[in-house]
């Protein structure tokens, strides 16, 4: 066997024939290496939307790598020995290709990297590792950023993102002579809904995704989820397509009903690109520039579009420099010491609260919900009942299609849980039932009352909201954005107190909430 110079390892997350980890790659001396193992889909309980979504792209991903005449060597999840995880089938592999180096681009995952470089120098082989051009700012940038300020807030980052990359810039000003449009992006549907909302880009599976689907309901049958419905877009040629559409047909709207939200259409005027985006099918500059075209043809107004670009290119940067420069930390944060344990129904959708039975219902049909959906349904509901920050992140991890921990991670510890203390966010997201009756329609056909905070119809938001408040009082009430509401505790009687206390520890136990005859998932 002539000698191999060089294995090359692309994840799951790296399926990007130009990647930085390829400039160097001779086909005549260097090979491609990637692995189906379970244990990526068993860490956490990965629903099986989201393991058909990376091993599906994988697999269409191999083919590419072979076309481009790349030699390639693929464990698939069903091959005889498969090792179970990538550190143990990158051992193997290693000692039956004896290559001489190891390349890769710096993986998404601190778990990952961590394992594999721990194969590396236990084979005693140099193992390079290239910067992920799949973003606008590295890793050390971001850092760099970060040192000079005594807070980091995502506006700033943003800002200098767009000054330094030249997005929606004209003459060194935003266009528009504003960096913000949020204002403009807050709407509502109003009571006759969101009318007819172009059909989302949806791809039938081909023979080899349902090969797929086959092999993971099968194989992790037990996993919450379910297949039926899956029609999301594997290859780049696919992802293309959606990107095209979404600029063409929902970016007008998407800014003023981005947080929005409505009983059975999840799609709305959301773009469905994030997993595209992360499975690198994407790249994040050739969306923002699309976004910007349209913006410049005149196709979108710039609202839509700088609200757009701003999930992009500011929070999805943002999160990014977050994770790294602060795991493995990050990971342990518990800033408000929640320790509840997650409501099982959190797995199946079976509960009698309209809000979050859709969109657990959803999320489990799919693997997609919208931002406002985890951030102010299921994270706001986690947050005000004191779920261990470990345990809502894994369950976050596990159901969308789109996560992987450097994304997830900063989102739900961070932003949705205020696990971090204030890094990601400079107070905690909280709310009444009453912010989820007025962007959305759940409330009039559910059995309990935004208004009420305590009785048998009071909503748990409502009371959970109430109840954060008081275990919370003295460190809320030093945030200066909290104090406002923080004060209002005091216009509390002692009953009124005290109502509030025992209907937030019969949520607690599981007596309200539940709906015992629904449906289930998985
Ligand atoms: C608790 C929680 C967990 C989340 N977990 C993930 C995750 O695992 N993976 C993930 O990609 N996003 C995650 N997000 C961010 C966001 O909710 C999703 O990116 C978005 O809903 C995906 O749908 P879309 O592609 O239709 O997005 P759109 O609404 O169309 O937004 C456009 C794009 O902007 C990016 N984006 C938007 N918001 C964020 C954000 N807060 N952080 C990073 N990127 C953002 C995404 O790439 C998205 O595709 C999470 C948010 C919360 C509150
Ligand atoms: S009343 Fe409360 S639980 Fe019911 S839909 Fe509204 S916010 Fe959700």
């Amino acid at each position: 066997m002539p000698e191999l110079r060089c294995l090359h390892v692309v994840l799951g997350d790296q399926l990007d024939l130009g990647a930085a980890a390829f400039d160097s790659f001779d086909s005549a001396r260097d090979a491609v290496w990637m692995a189906e193992v379970a244990e990526e889909a068993t860490h956490v309980w990965s629903s099986k939307p989201r393991t058909v979504m990376f091993l599906a792209a994988m697999r269409h991903f191999a083919r590419a790598v072979q076309a481009a005449g790349r030699p390639l060597h693929y464990t698939r999840l069903d091959d005889l020995g498969n090792a179970g995880s990538l550190a143990a089938q990158l051992q193997l592999d290693i000692h039956r290709l004896k290559p001489a180096r190891l390349a890769m681009t710096a993986p998404g995952d601190w778990r990952v990297l961590t394992a594999l470089k721990a194969v590396a120098q236990t084979s005693g082989l140099p193992l390079d590792i290239y910067e992920d051009r799949h973003f606008f700012c590295t890793v050390s940038e971001f850092a760099a950023h970060a040192k000079r300020r005594k807070t980091l807030r995502m506006e700033y980052f943003y800002r200098e993102q767009r000054q330094r990359h030249g997005v929606m810039m004209d003459n060194g000003m935003p266009i528009g002579d504003q960096w913000n449009f949020d204002a403009d992006n807050r709407d509502a549907f109003d009571a006759a809904g969101p009318g007819r909302v172009p059909p989302r880009t949806a791809f039938v599976p081909d023979a080899i995704t349902r090969e797929v689907i086959a092999l993971v309901d099968t194989r992790f049958a037990t996993h919450p989820g379910q297949l039926d419905s899956f029609s999301w877009p594997v290859t780049r040629a696919q992802a293309l397509e959606a990107l095209q559409a979404f600029i063409r047909e929902r970016l007008p709207l998407f800014g003023r009903y981005q947080d929005a939200m409505w009983p059975h259409d999840p799609w709305l005027y959301h773009s469905h690109l994030s997993a595209a985006l992360n499975l690198k099918l994407l790249n994040p500059r050739e969306v923002v520039a699309a976004a910007e075209a349209a913006y410049r043809d005149g196709r979108a107004p710039l609202a839509s579009v700088e609200g757009f670009v701003r999930q992009i290119l500011g929070w999805r940067e943002y999160v990014r420099g977050v994770y790294w420069t602060r795991m493995p930390q990050y990971l342990e944060c518990n800033a408000l010491g929640a320790e509840e344990d997650l409501p099982p129904w959190f797995w199946t959708g079976a509960t009698d609260m309209a809000c979050l039975r859709d969109s657990l219902t959803q999320t489990l049909t799919h693997g997609y919900a919208n931002h406002i959906q985890r951030l102010m349904v299921t994270g706001l509901y986690a947050m005000l009942l004191g779920v261990h920050p470990r345990l809502i992140h894994a369950w976050y991890l596990a159901v969308y299609i789109d996560a992987v921990e450097w994304v997830e991670l900063p989102n739900t510890l961070g932003m949705s849980q205020y696990a971090d203390g204030g890094v990601m966010g400079s107070k905690p997201y909280v709310a009444t039932g009453k912010y989820i009756q007025r962007m959305s329609p759940y409330c009039k056909r559910c059995r309990y009352d935004p208004t009420q905070r305590s009785g048998d119809n009071a909503c748990p938001y409502t009371t959970l909201y109430w109840d954060f408040l008081m275990r919370h009082e003295k460190t809320l009430a030093r945030n200066p954005r909290m104090a406002l509401q923080v004060k209002n505790v005091a216009r509390l009687s002692e009953a009124q107190k005290q109502a509030v206390v025992e209907r937030a520890a019969s949520i607690r136990r599981g007596e309200v909430g539940v709906d015992a005859g629904g449906q289930q998932h998985g």
